[in-house]
C-alpha cells in the first residue's frame, strides 16, 4: 500500500494544504509523504459523522459489533510485515518488538470481541414488580449498561500499535458502542495511516455505520485541545505526558457539559526488595531489574524508575551488580528527538537534585540514543526534595537506601499514584511484605511479587491504572477487558412493557445474558 498522507473523514480521505512530515528517529531525516493536518472543518465533518453514527452503531447486534473488531484484527495482519517496517522506520522500535505488538494488538481486538459475546459487561440487573408490597407497591425496574458516545482517542508514541490507532483505547470505546475519532501521534503518521486503512477495510466489510471511526493528524496542541473541546464527543482515551494529560483534564471539566478523560500519564513504578531477597538473590535481581529498565529503551509507563532497599550487604552486592549490567547495556534508540531531549534534561535534573550517580551505559554512537543511568540516594534526602521521585521517562532509575522499615514505608508514603508497585522477596520477608500491603493498595493499580513490572498481560483481571499521577481515574484500567467500563453508564428502566424494553432485558433474551434478579446471580445460556 502507498501511503497518501490524507485524513480519514468517515470513509472520505482528504488531503488539506497544512502539512507535516515523519522524522526518522535514528536518522534525523524526514520520511515521505507529508501528511495533512486537520484544522477546523475537518474536525466539525468528523464529529459531526461520529455523532450521526452513535445510535445506529450502538444499536447493531452485538455480534455485528463482535465482527467487526474482528474483521479489524483480520485487515491489519493481511497488511503483513509492511506495516512493521514503516513503524519502525517511524519510531527505531526494532521489528521483533513490533511484531510482538501487533500480535497484542490483534488479540485485544479479539479478547473484546469475546468479552462482547460474553454480555457480563452489560450488567443487566432485574428487580421484578412487587404489585403487594405494603405499604407501597414496588414498580418493575431493569438495569443495564449503555455506551457514553463518541470518544476521542489519542494514539500514544510508545505503543504506535497497541496503544495508537486500533490500540486497547481504541477496541476497549468500539466494543462498548462508541464511535470514535483519533488523534494520532504526530510521531508516526504513516504507521496511523496503515491502520486506518485496516479499521475502514474492516468496516466497509463488516457494514458499519459511515463515522464509525475518523482519524485526524496534526503536528500540535491545537488540534487536540478543539477535539476535546468538541461538545460532541463524550469521553477521552490519552496516554501520554502528564503535563499533556493534565491539560486535556482541564480542557474537559471546563466545558459547558464536562465530559471524562481516562489519560494514562506518568508512573515510577517503586519496587522494594526486601532482606531474605537481597540476601539469597542480589545479583539475579540487580541482573533481573537492568534488564527490565533497559527495556524498549525505558519507554515503559511501567518502567521501574524507583527501587527501595535497607542497607546492608545483600543491598551493597545488589548495588555493585546493577551497575555492571547496566555498564553493559546496549543503548537503543528512543523514539522521538524530544523524548530523547526531555530523557537527558530528566538526567541533568536528578543530578542537579542531590542523587549521586552510581552507572551510565556507554553512548551508542548514534541518533537520539538513551543511556541508561541508576542513580543512588538515602531516603532523608529523598524526603527532603520528593521531585526527585517524579517521572524521568526512559531508562533511568533511583535506589533509594532506607535505614528501616519505617523510614522505607515513609517514602513510599510520600510517593504519588502508581502503575504498579513491585515486591521481591522470599517466604521469611512475608511479614515485611505484609506491612507494606496498606500502603501499596493505596498508592497503585497493581502490586507484584518476584517479577517485574513490565510486560502488561492483556486480559480479564489486570489492572493498568492507579491513582494520580499514574491515571486521570484510578477507578480504572487501560487494559484488559475491564477497559470498556470507561466508556458505559446505566440506565434503569422502571414500569416498562417487555416489548419496549431493550432487547437484552426482554423475559424472552434476558436469560441469554449474565443477569441478577432480586441482587441474586444467574449465568447466563452465551457464559
Ligand atoms: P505527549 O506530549 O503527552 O503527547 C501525546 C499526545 O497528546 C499527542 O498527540 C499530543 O499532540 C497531544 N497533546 C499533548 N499535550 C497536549 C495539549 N496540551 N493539548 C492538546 N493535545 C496535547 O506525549 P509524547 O509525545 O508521547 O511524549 C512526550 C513525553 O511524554 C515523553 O518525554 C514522556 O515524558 C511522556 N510520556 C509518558 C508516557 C507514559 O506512559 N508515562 C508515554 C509516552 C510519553 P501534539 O503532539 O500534536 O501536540
Amino acid at each position: 500500500m502507498a501511503l497518501t498522507g490524507e485524513l480519514f473523514i468517515g470513509r472520505r480521505r482528504l488531503s488539506t494544504p497544512r502539512q507535516f512530515q515523519a522524522i526518522d528517529p535514528a536518522r534525523g531525516s524526514a520520511l515521505e509523504p507529508p501528511f495533512s493536518a486537520a484544522g477546523a472543518a475537518e474536525l466539525d465533518a468528523a464529529c459531526a459523522l461520529a455523532q450521526a453514527a452513535f445510535d445506529p452503531y450502538r444499536m447493531l447486534p452485538l455480534e455485528r459489533r463482535g465482527a467487526f473488531l474482528e474483521a479489524i484484527a483480520r485487515q491489519i495482519l493481511a497488511q503483513g510485515d509492511a506495516l512493521l517496517e514503516r513503524t519502525h522506520l517511524e519510531t527505531g522500535l526494532p521489528l521483533a518488538r513490533l511484531a510482538g505488538e501487533r500480535a497484542r494488538t490483534v488479540g485485544q481486538l479479539r479478547l473484546f470481541a469475546a468479552e462482547l459475546r460474553n454480555g457480563d459487561w452489560l450488567g443487566l440487573r432485574v428487580d421484578p414488580a412487587l404489585p403487594d408490597r405494603q405499604p407501597a407497591p414496588r414498580p418493575d425496574l431493569r438495569q443495564r449498561k449503555i455506551p457514553c458516545g463518541p470518544v476521542a482517542v489519542f494514539g500514544a508514541s510508545n505503543f504506535p500499535l497497541a496503544f495508537s490507532v486500533a490500540g486497547g483505547d481504541s477496541a476497549a470505546a468500539l466494543a462498548a458502542g462508541c464511535p470514535i475519532v483519533v488523534k494520532g501521534h504526530p510521531a508516526h503518521p504513516g504507521t496511523s495511516e496503515w491502520v486506518a486503512s485496516a479499521i475502514v477495510a474492516a468496516a466497509a466489510e463488516t457494514d458499519m455505520p459511515e463515522g464509525v471511526f475518523s482519524l485526524l493528524n496534526g503536528p500540535d496542541n491545537a488540534l487536540g485541545a478543539a477535539l476535546v473541546a468538541d461538545s460532541r464527543i463524550r469521553a477521552v482515551a490519552f496516554t501520554g505526558s502528564r503535563a499533556g494529560g493534565v491539560a486535556l483534564m482541564k480542557i474537559a471539566a471546563q466545558r459547558p457539559e464536562p465530559i471524562p478523560v481516562f489519560a494514562e500519564m506518568s508512573s515510577i513504578n517503586p519496587v522494594v526488595l526486601l532482606p531474605s531477597a537481597l540476601a539469597s538473590r542480589a545479583t539475579s535481581l540487580a541482573q533481573a531489574f537492568v534488564a527490565s529498565l533497559t527495556l524498549g529503551a525505558g519507554q515503559f509507563c511501567t518502567n521501574p524508575g524507583v527501587v527501595l532497599a535497607l542497607e546492608g550487604d545483600g543491598l551493597e552486592t545488589f548495588v555493585e551488580a546493577a551497575n555492571a549490567a547496566i555498564g553493559a547495556a546496549t543503548p537503543a534508540v528512543m523514539l522521538t528527538e524530544g523524548i530523547h531531549r526531555n530523557y537527558a534534561a530528566g538526567v541533568d535534573r536528578m543530578a542537579e537534585h542531590g542523587a549521586q550517580l552510581l552507572a551510565r551505559s556507554t553512548d551508542g554512537g548514534t541518533r537520539n540514543c538513551a543511556r541508561a543511568a541508576l542513580f543512588g540516594i538515602a531516603a532523608e534526602a529523598l524526603l527532603a526534595h520528593p521531585t526527585l521521585a517524579e517521572e524521568t521517562f526512559g531508562p533511568a532509575s533511583l535506589l533509594v537506601r532506607c535505614s528501616s522499615m519505617p523510614q522505607l514505608l515513609q517514602v513510599l508514603e510520600r510517593i504519588e499514584g502508581q502503575l504498579t508497585a513491585t515486591i521481591q522477596m522470599e517466604a521469611t520477608d512475608q511479614a515485611l511484605a505484609r506491612q507494606l500491603l496498606p500502603t501499596l493498595e493505596r498508592k497503585a493499580g497493581r502490586i507484584i511479587v518476584n517479577s517485574w513490572p513490565t510486560g502488561v498481560e492483556v486480559c480479564h483481571a489486570m489492572v493498568h491504572g492507579g491513582p494520580f499521577p499514574a491515571t486521570a481515574d484510578g477507578r480504572s484500567t487501560s487494559v484488559g477487558t475491564l477497559a470498556i467500563e470507561r466508556f458505559l453508564r446505566p440506565v434503569c428502566y422502571q414500569g416498562f412493557p417487555d416489548e419496549l424494553l431493550p432487547p437484552e432485558l426482554r423475559a424472552a433474551e434476558l436469560s441469554r445474558w449474565p443477569h441478577r434478579i432480586d441482587g441474586e446471580r444467574r449465568l447466563g445460556r452465551s457464559s
